[in-house]
């Protein structure tokens, strides 16, 4: 049978198929392979199937019934909450390795430094389904009109993932533990890599505001990490300070039709909880939109568009030698942060589906191996996107959505893309 152009790319690039080959087996008597059902999981992500439920379906009737062939729910459940996560994350750091030896971590604007975000994000939440690792709050919450006290269970995932380069590359994924805060479990995810990675894999760290802690920053700098954080009133007398020396005639100015930017630069401020300096910098921003008119439904005049200013006003405390480069370059550091946000995030909730648990209910080891699979299969299909797909395309840019279905139909028509 021909193999499928995204397999055939991976093993190219990655020797994938050899490195999931070497994945420890989980199970003691295992009927159907371990890499089998990696290959059903992870195909499964590529295509950007929602569930378990409908990859059963996809492996017995759909898509994948010749690449997979008949495959349970149950029998991926059961194989998935014996795997161990370590060997996955290793995987994970094998791809990330490959990807920086062949370049694709460079980035055309950050200096040669390789910049990661780390964030959280909650994934699920449920009054009912729960596992033995779900975390839990007390929420009021209306059921048939009567106002309720329950139990809700939830998990919450730090994600650490490079912003500099051309798109998005993640790194890992770690599950935040009941006796830990997102902080904390951010902070052992970084250590994790650190381990597989080696500490100049990267070279600085953006995070938002709840990150500017003491021990997170002098964690950071131990592993010899530069930082930029977003400075806000969780530390007030270092924020009421940068406020007030950051006053006057702004130290960078840039005009254009779409916005205004003016950045003051402090080189050197105390910050009295953590007993040091730190470099602060005030960003403004005044940025004109264009947005409907608003008029009353009899109003004689049609709807048209106005422009609008939007202004907006950000701190960052930051540890990292400026020398004479600009504080602009500060400034795109601190922004490059919205990325895990705004593109991680975003597609892996609403195309990868990491927010449906799928396998969770007294299951918590088949969902953190199973939303480490979605996690791989969205960087490596990511990274097939566009240095494959939209590198080589004439064609209109399709999106990384529509890749997924395309990904999905080559599977029945394999012949066609054979190589
Ligand atoms: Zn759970």
């Amino acid at each position: 049978m021909s193999r499928h152009r995204l397999e055939v790319y991976l093993d190219k690039v990655f020797d994938f198929s050899q490195r999931r080959a070497a994945l420890p087996e989980g199970r003691k008597y295992p009927r159907i392979p371990w890499s089998t059902i990696f290959d059903a999981v992870f195909l499964g992500a590529a295509c950007q199937f929602p569930s378990l439920h409908q990859l059963e379906a996809e492996c017995g009737t759909g898509v994948l019934r010749t690449r997979i062939g008949p495959l349970s729910e149950d029998a991926m459940a059961y194989a998935l909450e014996r795997q161990s996560a370590a060997p996955l994350l290793d995987l994970h750091c094998e791809v990330a390795r490959q990807l920086k030896r062949n370049g694709v971590l460079h980035s055309s604007w950050a200096r040669g430094l390789v910049v990661v975000a780390v964030d959280g994000i909650e994934i699920c939440s449920s009054f009912v389904r729960c596992c033995p690792g779900c975390l839990e709050r007390r929420v009021h919450h209306k059921v048939d009109e009567e106002l309720r006290e329950d139990i809700q269970y939830y998990h919450r995932i730090s994600v650490v993932s490079v912003v500099s380069s051309a798109f998005p590359v993640p790194l890992g994924l770690r599950f935040q533990a009941r006796d830990e805060d997102e902080v904390a479990c951010s902070l052992a995810l970084l250590e994790e890599l650190s381990q597989r990675l080696g500490r100049r894999f990267f070279d600085l760290l953006v995070a938002d505001a709840l990150y500017l802690r003491t021990p997170f920053v002098k964690a950071l700098e131990a592993q010899g990490w530069d930082w930029v954080i977003n400075l806000k009133d969780n530390q007030p007398e270092l924020l009421a300070e940068a406020q007030r020396t950051t006053d006057g005639e702004a130290h960078y100015q840039q005009s254009d039709s779409q916005q205004q930017l003016r950045l003051w630069y402090q080189p050197q401020l105390y910050w009295a909880a953590a007993d040091r300096s730190v470099q602060v910098l005030r960003s403004e921003r005044v940025q004109s939109q264009r947005r409907v008119q608003l008029r009353p439904p009899d109003s004689p005049k049609p709807q048209g568009k106005e422009t609008i200013e939007v202004e907006s006003t950000n701190f960052y405390a930051c540890h990292f030698e400026l020398g004479n480069v600009s504080p602009l370059f500060l400034y795109q550091l601190g922004r490059s942060r919205w990325i895990i946000d705004t593109e991680v995030f975003q597609t892996l909730t609403t195309d990868s589906h990491l927010k449906k648990p799928s396998v969770h209910h007294d299951r918590q080891q088949a969902f953190l191996v199973l939303s480490m699979i979605r996690l791989l299969a969205y960087t490596l299909t990511l990274v097939f996107y566009h240095r494959q797909v939209r590198s080589h395309e004439r064609t209109p840019d399709r999106g990384f959505r529509r890749l997924a279905q395309i990904l999905a139909y080559l599977f029945l028509a394999p012949r066609l893309d054979s190589s």
